[in-house]
């Protein structure tokens, strides 16, 4: 008999004012009580409704069986057949948008908490599995990988289950890209996502840091003078973009990606570390993303007395994660929707005191179907600040598109490649990932990573038959 409960097992965390002064983890996990009680929830659909919102195709219900009957490591080996990165996806990924809204159980309730289960799964995995990874034997051929974020990792892993010798180069000095840079340690720990890259190197894959490709290599170099028999491009869409409003130049002005690498990639938060960080008193982060969350979020943590998220339009358009608004105000980050800033405001000493806005109201639907923003004559105000987050969006970094000849980009500057198999304008070239799509999620990334993956197998196979 299934739990009728139309609620979810709630989440133990971290109460609000204790966590916004600390870089813990504010979701602790269930237990394994908690974990079964909300398993019982799941009524095993035949049609299996849920996985249609997954872009891997997790077996939901069978895992969730599993876990009901408290055979939780048969659980974490059923995400494993098509989830490379269960405990990253069960913390960060869309599961309003994705599993849990196709859930037959939030009908006339709250859907199973899909992703709460896969993380509890993942995570019991992790601290009680015996299971050594095993390297596979190879099969002679050389594929590399630019770039190790979640698309260039699971790229990785399934061409090195298959037998290829796998190198993953990548430009910073640790692996795991948006994953260790971007997303803060509250909400994903980093020695997560070590581990995983970890378990990668244990099945044969090689990870090189510090490796920009397009300078210290370029793509041609790596076909011509080391032999990899096929690239995949998985380099992400780091390159932040501004406002363009006067002021910006000021000190205490940055980009949320500079700002979230210096706290989490730079350790910033810790004393121990000498990363120069703006210690701000109050902040406004301009943009309604999950990078305009973690900013504020962690600039609360910092220490900033006030902070405000600016967004343009109104709250029901936010493109963040419900979770993450409601944690970022329960944290006492102040949402001002309908706002746009119009000048960034400095002293003489050159540094930010304030921001003029203007209020806006929402008109006629745009391009992107969402209603357009139109600023409302006369509302303009000022809001005092001595610091000024952008977080309004990112683009792929231009390196690989000005030194690789034959791989078309578009007006973006995104890479073209078809959705299905990753495959590029240039021979033996694939990519996949955020460098394809633009700003986008983890698990989409993945997914194109795997799809690569068997894409480039078999070009490799015909290449040599
Ligand atoms: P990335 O993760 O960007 O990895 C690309 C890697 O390539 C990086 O490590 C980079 O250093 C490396 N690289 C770039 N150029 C080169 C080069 N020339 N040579 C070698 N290496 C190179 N998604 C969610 O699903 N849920 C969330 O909650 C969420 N929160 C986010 C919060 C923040 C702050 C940010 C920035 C993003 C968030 N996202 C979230 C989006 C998600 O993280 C990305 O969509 C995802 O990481 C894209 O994966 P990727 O592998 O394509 O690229
Ligand atoms: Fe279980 Fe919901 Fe999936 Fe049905 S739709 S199998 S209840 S998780």
């Amino acid at each position: 008999m299934p739990n009728m409960n139309p609620k979810k097992c709630p989440m133990p965390e971290q109460a609000p004012d204790v966590r916004n002064k600390n870089f813990e983890e504010v979701t602790l996990g269930y237990t394994a009580e908690m974990a079964i009680e909300e398993a019982q929830r799941c009524l095993n659909c035949k049609n299996k409704p849920c996985m249609t919102g997954c872009p891997v195709q997790v077996k939901i219900p069978e895992f969730i069986s599993l876990v009901a009957e408290g055979k939780f490591l048969e659980a974490a080996a059923k995400i494993k057949e098509t989830s490379a990165l269960p405990a990253v996806c069960g913390r960060v990924c869309p599961q309003e948008s994705q599993c849990e809204c196709h859930c037959v159980r939030g009908i006339k309730g709250e859907p199973v908490a899909i992703g709460r289960l896969e993380r509890f799964v993942a995570d019991y995995a992790r601290e009680n599995s015996t299971e050594k990874a095993v390297k596979p034997e190879s099969n002679g051929h050389k594929v590399a990988i630019v770039g190790a974020g979640p698309a260039g990792l699971t790229c990785a892993g399934d061409l090195a289950r298959m037998g290829y010798e796998v190198t993953v180069f990548e430009a910073l000095h640790t692996a795991g890209g948006v994953l260790v840079y971007g997303i803060p340690e509250f909400r994903l720990p980093k020695a997560i996502v070590a581990n995983e890259v970890e378990k990668l190197k244990a099945q044969g894959v090689t990870v090189m840091t510090d490796m920009v490709i397009g300078k210290v290599l370029s793509i041609d170099e790596l076909f011509e003078e080391l032999g990899f028999k096929a690239v995949f491009v998985g380099s992400g869409a780091g390159l932040p973009m501004f406002m363009h409003i006067p002021g910006e130049a000021l000190k205490g002005v940055c980009s949320a990606n500079e700002y979230l690498t210096r706290i989490n990639l730079m350790k910033a938060y810790k004393e121990e570390y000498d990363t120069p960080i703006l210690h701000s008193k109050a902040a406004a982060i301009v943009g309604g993303g999950n990078v305009a969350m973690d900013a504020a979020r962690c600039a609360k943590r910092m220490g900033a007395e006030k902070v405000y998220i600016v967004y343009r339009r109104g709250e029901a358009e936010m493109p963040a994660r419900l979770e993450e608004q409601h944690h970022a105000k329960e944290e006492g980050i102040e949402f001002m929707t309908l706002t746009n800033p119009v000048e960034i405001l400095g002293g003489e000493d050159g540094r930010v005191n304030g921001m003029k806005c203007i209020k806006m109201e929402l008109g006629e639907p745009d391009a992107s179907g969402r209603r357009r923003p139109i600023p409302v004559e006369g509302s303009e105000f000022v809001l005092d600040l001595d610091c000024v987050i952008a977080a309004i969006g990112t683009s792929p970094n231009p390196l690989i598109r000005h030194t690789t000849p034959g791989l078309d980009t578009n007006r973006k500057g995104c890479i073209v490649a078809d959705d299905e198999h990753g495959i590029t304008s240039k021979d033996g070239v694939f990519a996949g990932g955020d460098a394809v799509t633009g700003a986008a999620t983890v698990i989409l990334a993945m997914g194109a990573g795997k799809r690569a993956a068997a894409a480039m197998d078999e070009y490799i196979k015909n290449k040599n038959k």
